[in-house]
């Protein structure tokens, strides 16, 4: 019988398009930028415009390019650095921001949630058969290499840990040539990436992501995961001063109003159906539920910590979270967006 893998590997399908991240206020520094390189009356328009030209639109890149924090990128604690097993084909550019973003989400998470992440092998590519071929070593099924192939070609990462052939692996396999956009949002989708690793790690039910796409995952709904590493990239982005909680929350609302489903819905991977940038309600829903907390972030480890203690994930969700989630669907449906 053939065994589809949405399992122990987790498909990260809400990224923004490229008009979404346009929408992300020009702070003081572009503007600054813009003025200089543009003109004050120039600056002007491109503020007031609802949908900027091709050429507001590079000078408004070039600035924000030029005015991007630069960040110190810590050194690992020894015997804790990720395995780089990626495509000798990949620039020398590609491979120090694969190392960059790397870094940062492993620090990220040091230090907004306390935990170390584990050695974890990372497998990236701007060849989706590249791709296909190094992750289907770690899978037995006979067609993997065809559909891997064909999940890349589209799909910009993935990352979690499962049993290979020899043993338990950690990694992120990732298509860079889909990587397109400011490069907080690429960093974020490292982020994200990682803390699916710092889920299983955490939790360690290695076998969660095998479970059919009509049933709810051991380590919980669909939505509740995705929507947990989903939020924490944009804390941890934020934290890094990439970009701010309040810019990101308006982004997410005006694509999840467009969804018109109750959350209670998204429980199964099957029940994601089509909608476009669906993490955006994941998302807006941690966030409410991490408003709900008292904002307590490490509450999300709890979560994970409690599942590894064998509690059903109801119960987990329940005790780190200071509430029933019947009783959370009810309050988000109230004040969830809506178009
Ligand atoms: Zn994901």
């Amino acid at each position: 019988m053939k065994r589809i893998w949405v399992g122990a590997v987790v498909v990260l399908a809400g990224v923004f398009p490229a008009s979404m991240a346009d929408a992300v206020p020009i702070d003081a520094a572009v503007k600054k930028c813009l003025e200089k390189s543009v003109g004050k009356s120039a600056t002007r328009s491109i503020e007031r415009a609802k949908k900027l030209t091709a050429k507001q639109q590079r000078s408004v890149d070039a600035c924000k390019r030029s005015t991007a924090p630069t960040t110190t990128i810590p050194t690992l604690p020894p015997g804790t650095e990720p395995i780089y097993d990626l495509d000798p084909a990949l620039s020398a550019a590609d491979v120090a921001k694969i190392k960059e973003w790397t870094t940062l989400a492993i620090t990220g998470h040091q230090k907004v949630f306390g935990v170390q992440v584990s050695t974890f092998t990372n497998n990236i590519s701007r060849d989706p058969v590249w791709i296909a071929n190094r992750d289907c070593r770690r899978h037995f099924w006979t067609t993997c290499v065809a559909d891997r192939t064909n999940l890349f070609k589209t799909n910009w990462a993935m990352a979690g840990c499962g049993p290979s052939p020899v043993q338990l692996e950690c990694y992120h396999v990732a298509n860079l040539a889909l990587f397109q956009g400011e490069d907080y949002l690429l960093l974020k989708t490292f982020v994200h990436e990682v803390h699916h690793i710092v889920q299983y790690q955490t939790h360690k039910d290695y076998e969660a992501g095998r479970a059919p796409s009509n049933t709810v995952r051991g380590d919980g709904p669909h939505w509740l995961f995705e929507g947990l590493a989903e939020w924490s990239a944009y804390y941890i982005v934020s934290d890094l001063g990439r970009t701010t909680m309040d810019a990101t929350r308006a982004d997410w609302r005006p694509w999840a109003a467009r969804i018109p489903k109750a959350l209670s819905g998204f429980e199964t991977f099957g029940g994601r159906e089509s909608f476009v940038n669906l993490y955006t309600l994941y998302a807006l829903a941690v966030d409410e539920l991490m408003k709900l907390n008292g904002n307590t972030p490490k509450s999300i480890i709890t979560y994970y910590q409690l599942l590894g203690e064998k509690n059903p994930w109801p119960t987990a969700f329940q005790r780190a979270f200071g509430m029933t989630v019947q009783d959370f669907y009810v309050h988000f449906e109230r004040v969830r967006p809506r178009s």
